[in-house]
């Protein structure tokens, strides 16, 4: 196909059936693809795999666990996982296909990864239009997608420019050309019969409260919710956590990686390996099941192994400093 063209790196893909396949092939096999939405370029993973979904953070160079929104072909399979109520039925309902993100109560057993919500109990939920939207419907799950650009650059609106953002880190770019909406989402929260504005996007604020019939509110006003994960202590565990431990002292749970355990690890009241290989995907897909799972042994503390900082270690690092700080302020809130 001599329209597809390569960089190095990436190869981008005019939108259309070939390109529709190969991303579906990709995502299905635990790749991560950038795609176009109507509002900003993603980068895409199957929401239900956490070590696909732990290449976009390794991707992005994101340095922390911040929840990604999932992308859905429409209210339907949005209620495979999260639950409406009357007010956020009806946004949706007014917006779907469209630049509008719900934040929504996870539904029991759901098969969201705890990475996509940083391990959160609500998820950021959108269907977007054009390809992705062919694309979710072709795949049949929903896709975790952040804007497919470096951490802490601008979000890119064509192919072009994620391709010199990402570079080699998106190996398959789908070019549906410039983005129309060019920004991403607004995002709200419905909460007790209020619609919280948590960020300024595609679709104007008026808009939004012409359809539901009342005044946003600003997040400012529930500082919680406004920055879902980023509180010290947010969703730590019962247990104390101590990181960089150098041995496992009576009583303690061990949260391990790669091949050694430190000293005392036979005596530990259980242990869990991140990763046996040392792999920091395979352990950024585990790390939040496996704190709770050891938080749930009654253990009074979890001793941590040292946890490389390079990669996706910066931000298992991150959300382990998180797990492990002092949590007397926030103790209350319940974001
Ligand atoms: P990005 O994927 O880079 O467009 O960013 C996603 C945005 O959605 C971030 O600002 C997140 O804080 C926000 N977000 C995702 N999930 C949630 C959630 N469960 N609650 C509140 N905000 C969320
Ligand atoms: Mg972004």
């Amino acid at each position: 196909m001599d329209m597809n063209t390569t960089t190095p790196g990436s190869r981008i893909l005019p939108a259309g059936d070939a390109a529709l396949s190969a991303a579906r092939d990709a995502l299905a096999a635990g790749e991560i693809v950038a795609i176009p939405t109507e509002t900003v370029y993603g980068l895409a993973a199957d929401a239900t795999n956490g070590e696909a979904v732990a290449r976009i953070f390794a991707a992005k160079q994101r340095p922390s666990f911040n929840p990604l929104i999932c992308h859905v072909t429409g209210i339907e399979m949005a209620e495979s996982f999260a639950a409406f109520d009357p007010l956020s039925r009806r946004l949706a309902e007014a917006f779907w296909p469209g630049a509008l993100t719900l934040v929504l109560p996870l539904k029991p057993g759901h098969a969201i990864h705890p990475l996509v919500t940083a391990g959160l109990d609500t998820v950021a939920v959108r269907a977007p239009k054009g390809f992705g939207a062919e694309l979710i419907a072709t795949l049949g799950r929903p896709l975790a997608a952040p804007s497919a650009n470096r951490s802490g650059k601008i979000s890119a609106t064509t192919a072009r420019a994620v391709a010199d953002s990402l570079g080699e880190a998106a190996p398959l770019v789908i070019d549906g050309g410039p983005t129309p909406v060019g920004v991403e989402s607004t995002i709200v929260k419905v909460e007790d019969g209020a619609i919280f504005l948590l960020r300024p996007g595609g679709v104007a604020a008026e808009e939004i409260e012409a359809a539901a019939g009342m005044p946003l509110r600003r997040a400012e006003a529930n500082a919680a919710i406004q920055a879902p994960g980023m509180l010290a202590s947010h969703y730590a565990p019962a247990a104390r956590m101590r990181l960089n431990a150098g041995h496992v002292a009576p009583g303690e749970a061990l949260l391990a990686f790669g091949l050694e355990r430190i000293a005392g690890a036979e005596t530990a009241k259980a242990v869990l390996v991140l990763s046996e290989t040392g792999d920091l995907v395979e352990a950024a897909a585990k790390l939040f099941d496996y704190m709770g799972r050891l938080d749930a042994t009654g253990a009074e503390c979890i001793a941590v192994e040292q946890i490389p900082a390079t990669g996706l270690g910066e931000a298992i690092n991150d959300r382990l400093a998180r797990a492990a700080a002092p949590r007397t302020i926030e103790s209350g809130e319940d974001a």
